[in-house]
Formats: structure tokens, sequence, C-alpha cells
């Protein structure tokens, strides 16, 4: 009756017995109705007391197939995942750690670590519902797992990543290979009740090595590689290099530095003056948020914004900034009467207007310091308006009824689609410095800008040329006919006082006249 697997294992220990005293063994039978039952035996051999005697050999069988059944469940319940019956999170450490050591031990057992993160996964379970969420998981775990050998584990890590530990590779290319199957593999579409899917996923690649001391880091390294190649556009896969480790602790620093800055209000504002072409007098004013962090110095808003925008720090940084700006202009407002006919725009990232409370916010902001919207400027970028269509139109428009002026920045750099512009009440688009800086000397740079102006014109729009820093461009920017710039060559982004003796300068110039 013995199950056929655990015979010789039986017989050894049998055997053993006549070399020592007791055993201890547990080991399976199959049972007339060919059930399985685990059973666990203790025996002990009586020596003869005497010769011509036989040994005696006593001992207990327990049945103990609850408890296997139970400890099965909790083992598996343990080291598996309920949705996609994968192994989970606990159990891919596990194997790393095992596979790590074994590594440190023999360098020739090389292997690599995939994290593998679904593109846009939250649009769909947020939209469709979480049934449809489950099953689209439960066949992606399927494909992934054709693309692996049988040796090879997969595991669900969190609600829509995936980690392969891919063992024995023959060379560094492997894991590549890998993550090409992968992508090729999941072109074709998904079908979940008679609704099709398209899914693509990121990868995220680590080679394992001395440098890793748990099965943590390696997730954590190839969590960071998976995490940029999201950023490089979606479908795509990293390899992880030391670089975006120390890349990804300055960004963590410096998250941590801008929170500490938000509640001291460390951010101030420059004002860059826009002037108008035809004229060459000032029209408004960009704000420009700056930072000097009290120990490293000055900081861009290239390197910090983003990682505002990223951490969704931008709701709470966007509100200080068009509090200062609106707090700023007032002031101005009061001492220069000329500054009512000034606007001064503000740059605002998508996550702002995304913020439900963005537009009680803004009245509260605008009824505070007594500015009337037509004062006011937004700068928006092209992606905005690209990603969330109707929900950012209705908020547009409820900006265009307070007066308040959209202006779309960068353009040129984005989409470059033309066609949706008149979709959207925009008044205004700057042409980014990009196209600026070559407009002396290259012709393509030229047909741009012309073309642009063109369109602004049919559109009605007025536009402003961006980083204009020498007469030869600004010459080019009159011919085409450009209605205003900004720019070095003009004006830097000045610091509050020097705001302030440039409106001076204006005030007692125009008294003189
Ligand atoms: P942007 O909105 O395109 O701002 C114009 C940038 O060009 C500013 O850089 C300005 O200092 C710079 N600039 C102006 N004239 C010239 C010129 O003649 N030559 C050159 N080389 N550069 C010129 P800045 O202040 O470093 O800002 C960089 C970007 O950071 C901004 O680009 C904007 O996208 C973002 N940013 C800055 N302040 C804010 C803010 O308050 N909120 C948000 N959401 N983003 C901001
Ligand atoms: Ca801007
Ligand atoms: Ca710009």
């Amino acid at each position: 009756m013995v199950h056929p697997e655990d015979k010789t294992r039986l017989k050894q220990a049998l055997q053993r017995l006549s070399a020592q005293s007791a055993i201890g063994l547990e080991y399976r039978i199959i049972d007339r109705t060919g059930n399985i039952r685990w059973l666990k035996i203790r025996a002990q051999r009586n020596s003869a007391l005497a010769k011509n005697q036989a040994d005696r050999i006593d001992g207990v069988v327990h049945d103990i197939s609850d408890q296997k059944r139970v400890e099965y469940h909790l083992s598996y319940e343990a080291y598996h995942d309920n949705l996609t019956a994968l192994a989970n999170r606990n159990s891919f450490i596990r194997q790393s750690n095992q596979l790590l050591h074994a590594f440190k031990e023999n360098p020739s057992e090389r292997f690599a670590v995939l994290f593998i993160d679904l593109d846009r996964f939250k649009r769909i379970n947020d939209s469709l519902g979480h049934y449809v969420g489950d099953q689209l998981l439960q066949q992606v775990a399927k494909r992934l797992q054709q693309c692996l050998r049988p040796f090879d584990l997969i595991a669900r890590i969190g609600g829509d990543e995936f980690a392969i530990l891919l063992k024995n590779l023959s060379q560094p290319e492997d894991p590549i290979i890998v993550a090409k199957r992968i992508h090729s593999q999941l072109t074709e579409a998904i079908r979940i009740e008679n609704q099709i899917f398209f899914v693509s996923v990121s990868i995220g690649i680590v080679i394992a090595s001395f440098r890793h001391a748990s099965a943590e880091e390696l997730l954590r390294d190839a969590d960071i590689a998976m995490y940029q190649a999201k950023k490089e556009g979606k479908a795509r896969y990293q390899l992880f290099n030391e670089s975006m480790h120390i890349d990804s602790v300055r960004r963590l620093d410096l998250e941590r530095d801008l929170r500490i800055a938000l509640n001291n209000q460390e951010i101030t504002l420059h004002y860059q003056p826009i002037v108008n072409l035809e004229t060459q007098v000032v029209t408004g004013f960009e704000a420009l948020a700056r930072w000097t962090h009290p120990q490293k110095g000055f900081i861009s808003p290239a390197d910090f914004i983003p990682i505002a925008e990223e951490s969704g720090l931008i709701v709470e940084l966007g509100e200080q900034i068009l509090r200062q700006a609106c707090h700023q202009l007032k002031q101005w407002n009061s001492c220069f009467p000329e500054v009512s006919t000034y606007t001064m725009s503000v740059n605002l990232s998508g996550k702002q207007l995304q913020s439900l409370s963005f537009i009680d916010t803004l009245d509260e902001i605008l009824n505070a310091n007594n500015i009337s919207g037509h004062q006011l400027k937004l700068e928006i970028t092209e992606s905005l308006l690209m990603d969330n269509h109707d929900s950012i139109l209705t908020l547009l428009n409820s900006l265009l009824k307070r007066d308040i002026t959209l202006s779309l920045d960068d353009f040129g750099t984005g989409y470059s689609s033309l066609s949706y512009l008149h979709r959207f009440p925009l008044s205004e688009l700057k042409i980014d410095r990009s196209f600026v800086s070559r407009i002396e000397d290259d012709i393509q740079s030229q047909e741009i800008v012309k073309t642009i102006l063109n369109l602004a014109n049919t559109l009605n729009m007025s536009v402003v040329a961006e980083g204009v820093e020498t007469l030869g461009q600004l010459k080019y920017l009159k011919i085409l006919k450009c209605n205003k710039a900004q720019g070095y060559l003009f004006y830097k982004p000045l610091s509050k006082t020097d705001v302030d003796k440039l409106l001076e300068d204006h005030a007692n110039h125009w008294m003189s006249a």
C-alpha cells in the first residue's frame, strides 16, 4: 500500500533500524479507495536478550493526513497568490535569497530578476471594475508563464506587478531575450467577456551580483530599472545600472527636502518681463519658481518641478506659487498704476488641474488679493490637453468664464499636433526656446515658427517667443510679425526687488516725459 515514491525511503529507514535503535518517518500510503493518506511512524528495535531469540521491533503508526492537509494549505497560502495561483512575494524572496546564496558560493550560477509592471492597469481597473481587472491579471499571468522555462520562477508580488527569477543564465543577454519574448507574447489581444484588450508591460532587469546583500535589494534595483523603462515610454525594458541607483537616492533626498522647503516656504519667485515686440514695452511677467536649498544652494526648477509632480507635492507647491504671484501683483498694482494693464503668467502642472479643489482655491486666492481674472494667465502644456480631454475642457471653460487667459507653453516640443488647438479655449501660444535659438541659421526652424504664427493668426491667438537672446533672433521674429517675446536679450528673470526698481524707473520715465 505504500506510495511508490515513498517505498525506497521506507525500505532504507527499516534497514537503518538494524544499525540504530530508533527511527521516525513520515510517508504516504494509498488506501483501498485510492486515497492518499499520510502516516507517521516511530519504531524501535529491542535487541534480542539472548542468542537464538528474535529481535523485537515495536512502534506506533499515526494517521497524520488531516495535519498534512492543513500544513499544505498553510504553506500554499503563505507562498502563493490567490488570484493567479503563481508564487507570491514571500516565495519569491525566499527563493531569490537561496539563489543569491548559491551564487556567492559558486559565481558561475548567475541569475537575473525581472520586474514587470502593467502599463495603464489602474485605468482599466478603475473604469471597468475589479472583475475585468482580475481576469486581465490572470490572463497576463498565463502569458508570462508561457515565456519561461519550467525551472524559472514567476511570482505576482503586488497589484499589477510580477517578478521573474531567471536561473542558470548562460549569457548576459538571456534576460533581454526573455523580455523581448514577453513583449511579443503580449502583442496579441486579450479577450475578456467579448471585450478586447491590448496590454503592454514595462520591464526592469537586474543581474545578481556580489554587491547585492539580499533579495530585497535585487527587487529594488529591478524596480528602479522598471521605473526608468516606464519613464522612457511604455512597453519597454531596461537593464539596471549603478547610476540609476544614485539617481533614485538623489531623487528621494530631494523629495524629502522639498517637503521641508514647502513647510518653511523656502520656494520663492522670480519674474521675467514679457515685452511687446512692436512697442518694446513690458506687458507682463512670467512667475518662475526659485529654490535656494539651505545646504545644496540653488536648485533648478527643471530638477525639482518634475520631482514635485511625481510625488504629488506640486499641488501644494503650485498653490503656494499662485498665492505668492497674486500677492506680489496686488502690491505692484497698488504702487504702480500702469501695472494694472500688465498680466502675470503662472505655470500650471496637470496634477494641479486634476485636483478637485483647484477652482475653489483659485477663486479664494484671486479674491484675497483683489485680482481680477483678466490679469492672470495660466501656462499649461500640450501633454495636459492630450491626456484627459473632456474633463479638462470643462475646467478650462470655467477658467475662461473668470476672464483668465490660457497660454500653451513650450509649443512645438510636445505632440506637434496642431489639429486639436481649436478645440480648446486657448488665447496664447508660447513658441519653445529650441526653435527661437535656431531661427537665424536653420531654415526648418524658421518654417516652423512661420507656420505657428500663421496658425495662431487664423485661430485668433497671440504668440510669445521664448528665450530670445540675440538681436538676430529679434529681427527675424519682427519680420515674422510675432507679437511678444521674453528672453535674456530683454530681461533675465528678476527678483522682486529688481522688478521694483524696474517699475520705479518706468514711472520716473513717464513722469519726465
Ligand atoms: P518654462 O515655463 O519654459 O520657463 C522658461 C524658462 O526659460 C525659465 O527657466 C527661464 O529662466 C528660461 N529663460 C528665459 N529666457 C531665457 C533665455 O533668453 N535664454 C535661456 N537659455 N533661458 C531663458 P527656469 O526658470 O529654469 O524654468 C524651467 C522650467 O521649470 C520652466 O520652463 C517651467 O516648465 C518649470 N517651472 C518654473 N517655474 C515653475 C512654476 O512655478 N510652476 C511650474 N509648474 N513649473 C515651473
Ligand atoms: Ca512657462
Ligand atoms: Ca516655456
